[in-house]
């Protein structure tokens, strides 16, 4: 993933979703405020939340309930590195107490982006990227996590099939390494950038059935499935059975739901906020309040708007994001309505 810059988007729908909303939601008022209600008739929706700091968990935990989200995701350490801290700095059972008493659950873990498990060339990638994902396991299991979500990687030029077969050999020893947790790794669909697998459903499907385990499942990224070419802003009921007849719907254990800024197969992976780039809010509004999934998180991965008298800093949207989509009104204004919030004026 990618952060998008938002200086050239234009909103693609003025049309509010109201019309769609489900039952539980006809009496909201048209703004981003809402007061709580029970737990049960809330969506499953969150974010992309830090596991820094200090703190690590408790931090975590303490942004989630900001956001007012009821699931969240977190990189065990850098995105781009593998170093991880012990377990034992995690602050687990502080942080397990607030999650549990706000009732946000799933936790979800996004493993590190650097490891390729589908690379057939360098031998060595294979034993670090299992011995690594063996630790993720661990760590996800101690911080109550239920999914990994999880980069399937890159062929780097063996092709397609050598990737995915590279892959299921991977998946399969670290299962057979880890029979006494439950934590599923949950393979993310991609964009198709470079020499990417799991890229069409087909090669997802292929990969669920070479390894065979109940422990395997995918993370549906709505940006990445748009820009690999399924068409979920026109023909999402489509894109939905075609998943379920290649793969299954119930292996679908997470979404990360974000908008594109380049669109139908644009292969380019660069996420938007909800509403503000090419699959849009209805779209995203849709799947987002679809009772088919409405036990499965859905995880926001939008980009953080840059500062324009500053472009060092950028203020994530999260917050307002989550109360839009429970509203279940889109406000075009979001992203200027998240620089005031910080104190800053839109014009760049
Ligand atoms: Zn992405
Ligand atoms: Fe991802
Ligand atoms: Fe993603």
């Amino acid at each position: 993933m990618t952060n998008a810059d938002e200086t050239t988007q234009t909103p693609q729908t003025t049309k509010t979703a109201a019309d769609t909303a489900t039952n539980t939601e006809t009496s909201k008022p048209a703004g981003a405020t809402r007061s709580a209600s029970a737990p049960s008739s809330r969506l499953l929706i969150g974010s992309h939340v830090s596991l820094s700091g200090e703190k690590m968990l408790v931090n975590a935990a303490k942004e989630g309930i900001d956001f007012d989200a009821s699931t969240i995701m977190v990189f065990t350490g850098a995105p781009q590195n593998t170093r991880r801290k012990d377990i034992s700095r995690f602050h687990v059972e502080e942080g397990r107490r607030l999650l549990d008493e706000h009732h946000i659950a799933p936790l979800i873990v996004h493993a590190p982006y650097i490891i390729n498990l589908a690379n057939t060339k360098k031998p060595e990638a294979h034993e670090f990227g299992v011995n690594f994902m063996l630790g993720e396991l661990e760590r996800a299991e101690a911080i109550g996590a239920t999914d990994i979500s999880f980069h399937p990687g890159a062929h780097v030029g063996a092709g397609t099939k050598a990737g995915i077969e590279q892959l299921a050999r991977s998946l399969t020893e670290i299962f057979e390494k880890t029979t006494t947790t439950k934590v599923r790794i949950a393979v993310e669909t991609m964009a198709g950038k470079g020499s990417e697998v799991c890229t069409d459903f087909d090669q997802m499907g292929e990969l669920l059935r070479l390894v065979g385990s109940p422990r395997l499942t995918v993370t549906f990224d709505t940006c990445h499935v748009y820009d690999s070419g399924y068409d979920l802003k026109d023909h999402a009921d489509d894109v939905f059975g075609e998943f379920d007849e290649k793969i299954g719907l119930d292996k679908l254990t997470v979404f990360h739901l974000n908008d594109s800024k380049f669109g139908l197969s644009s292969h380019k992976d660069r996420h938007a906020n909800i509403g503000q780039g090419k699959l849009g809010w209805d779209a995203l509004y849709g799947i987002a309040t679809d009772l088919r999934f409405a036990a499965v998180p859905k995880i926001l991965e939008t980009p953080a708007i840059p500062d324009p008298a500053d472009p060092h800093k950028r203020y994530n949207c999260y917050k307002r994001e989550i109360a839009e989509l429970r509203a279940g009104v889109f406000d075009p204004d979001l992203p200027k309505k998240v620089l005031a919030d910080n104190g800053v004026a839109a014009t760049a």
